[in-house]
């Protein structure tokens, strides 16, 4: 008999960033589970998610394309709400969106240093928000947002990131004791160096020192990080909440 704990059938799924990357798999991972997927994402990529949706249907599920600008915190509750009118449900949420500046911190800008926050932390916040509004009424639901490995094993000239990243921990942990009695469980993925548009300018002495301390020796595709994903969407991880899961190649063990 097939085990249905790893599908999410009839389930509404919410990914933002969905256009590339880790969003992408996310999406696209979810699509394959059985959800309905919401495929969020900048206005002005919206040709992406067009693609994504259409990559969705293709393989059998439902998607459709919002724009969502998580960092426009006045457009996130009309647009969860738009997603609620078109998709009748929303259960799970994957905050994926992120930005990065890297650079000496004796150099980082008022400006560089928002632009992170309001991406990664601000928008994060938000879209929780947004989203526990409903599942508190209705059937409960999963939030998952997209940490990193850095935040437990920091690298230099990235203060802005690593530290927005280790506020959506705390938010996580936080926000899991806070809605668990509504059914909501909250937890986060930290990917280690993962194969993305992000991290594609990366020289090849990056990639050579990825290859000298990752235990695996080599780079995530996104498909490995959007997998555990699903797997904290489903009913397999009932009982995992406020968990930062290190998804990583060993990175932090070593
Ligand atoms: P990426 O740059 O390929 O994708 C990021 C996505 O976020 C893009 O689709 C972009 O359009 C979207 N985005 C940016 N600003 C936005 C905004 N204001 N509103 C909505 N969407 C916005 O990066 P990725 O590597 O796929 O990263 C996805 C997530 O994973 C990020 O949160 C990133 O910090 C995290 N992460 C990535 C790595 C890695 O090595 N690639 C490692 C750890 C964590």
């Amino acid at each position: 008999m097939a085990d249905d704990s790893f599908r999410l059938d009839g389930k509404v799924a919410v990914v933002t960033g969905a256009g590339q990357g880790i969003g992408q798999a996310c999406a696209l991972a979810l699509g394959r589970v059985g959800a309905t997927v919401a495929v969020t994402g900048l206005n002005n990529r919206f040709a992406d998610l067009d693609k994504v949706c259409a990559d969705i249907v293709t393989a059998g599920g439902w998607a459709e394309a919002f724009a969502l600008d998580v960092s426009d915190v006045s457009s996130i509750k009309p647009t969860f709400d738009f997603i609620l009118s078109k998709l009748g449900s929303i259960d799970v949420l994957v905050n994926n969106a992120g930005v990065r500046v890297n650079g000496p911190s004796l150099g980082i800008s008022e400006s560089e240093w928002d632009w992170v926050q309001a991406v990664n932390l601000k928008g994060t916040f938000f879209c929780c928000q947004a989203a526990a509004a409903h599942m508190s009424t209705h059937d409960g639901g999963r939030i998952i947002n997209i940490a990193s490995q850095m935040v437990d094993s920091a690298a230099p000239e990235r203060a802005a990131y690593i530290a927005s990243k280790g506020g959506i921990v705390a938010l996580t942990k936080t926000l899991a004791v806070e809605w668990a009695h509504q059914g909501i469980q909250v937890n986060a993925v930290g990917p280690g160096p993962t194969n993305t548009p992000m991290t594609a300018s990366a020289d090849s002495t990056a990639s050579a020192q990825v290859q000298a301390r990752s235990p695996i020796g080599r780079r995530l595709e996104p498909s490995e990080v959007a997998n555990p994903v699903v797997f904290l969407a489903s009913p397999a991880s009932g009982a995992i909440t406020g968990h930062h899961l290190m998804v990583d190649g060993g990175w932090t063990a070593s």
